[in-house]
């Protein structure tokens, strides 16, 4: 292998990939190969020519060193020269979104006077870690999920919440119907009841490929459901419009645990939207009638 500058990591798909992609002209011919694919919106490939030169390698053996440990994982051979493989893709475009850059921590900010959420009291926003986190003060999140720092570095924290609530329901609404948001497997989904003074019910999702995706108060399991859409929309209130967390379902004596199944009650203008779900989050039954009737059916 003449002209390689033989870092032991070797080629074909058995091989361990991080020692694949530990490598600066490696990771910058991916990077080259990004550019170069997008740029000619094309999946027939780049030429060796013009991928040697726009990943800035002079020496061929280094290059074709180089080429054959990304071979056949990262890199693919095509009609015209080179192309992405699917991970490879995967791959550059997390590198182009910041996947793994730094920032520095945000210091916690009001974003709610007063929430349901947190008995009446104030809701903060903070960021760190790459997590966005909602939260009373000097508590555990309620709600917390990742932005990368790419996508933070020119949001407040007020946007910022508006993105994890984005973020939130995006999330929500693909775990519920069976598809994970990382690696697409179908996770497993639950109504759990956490133990406290005041017990709360929570929406939890986990998948068995990337492991625990979230946990949100149950009332965001149901937030974008036609029932609660309409049920809103009927009373002047576009809800999809809404932060997450800025819903009247979180009340603590609207939300009961039956055996497996659950039941949330939304009041608004003097009517009550009672849900029932299955143990695994899904609305089975919807009723809309006045609040004295649901008091009373209660
Ligand atoms: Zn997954």
């Amino acid at each position: 292998m003449t002209g390689s500058d033989g870092d032991g990591a070797t080629a074909g798909p058995d091989a361990d990939p991080f020692s694949v992609l530990g490598n600066e002209t490696r990771l910058r011919i991916v990077d080259a190969l990004y550019e170069q694919t997008v740029a000619a919106d094309s999946r027939d490939g780049c030429s060796y020519s013009r991928l040697k030169g726009a990943a800035g390698v002079r020496d061929n053996g280094n290059f074709n060193y180089h080429l054959d440990v990304l071979r056949d994982r990262f890199v693919e051979k095509a009609d015209e020269g080179y192309r992405l493989s699917f991970a490879g893709f995967e791959i550059a475009k997390s590198l182009r979104a910041g996947a793994w850059q730094g920032h520095e921590p945000r210091e916690p900010v009001e974003i709610e006077a007063s929430s349901p959420l947190v008995d009446g009291r104030p809701l903060y926003a903070s960021y760190e870690e790459s997590l966005v986190r909602v939260h009373a003060a000097d508590e555990e999140p309620v709600f917390q999920i990742a932005v990368r720092p790419s996508g933070a570095a020119y949001r407040d924290l007020h946007d910022l919440a508006d993105v994890m609530s984005a973020q939130l329901v995006t999330a929500v609404e693909r775990a519920q119907r069976g598809v994970c948001p990382y690696c697409h497997a179908l996770p497993e989904r639950s109504v759990e009841r956490s133990p406290g003074e005041e017990p709360r019910h929570r929406f939890v999702a986990d998948c068995p490929e990337c492991g625990p995706l979230f946990e949100v108060p149950v009332g965001a399991a149901v937030a974008r459901h036609p029932a609660v859409v309409s049920f809103y929309w009927a009373r002047g209130v576009d809800v999809r419009k809404r932060r997450l967390w800025n819903l009247d379902v979180y009340g603590g004596h609207a939300v009961e645990k039956h055996g497996e199944r659950t039941r949330l009650r939304i009041d608004r203008d003097r009517a009550a939207l009672t849900l029932v779900l299955d143990e695994d989050g899904q609305v089975v039954d919807s009723t809309v009638e006045d609040v004295e009737t649901a008091q009373r059916r209660q």
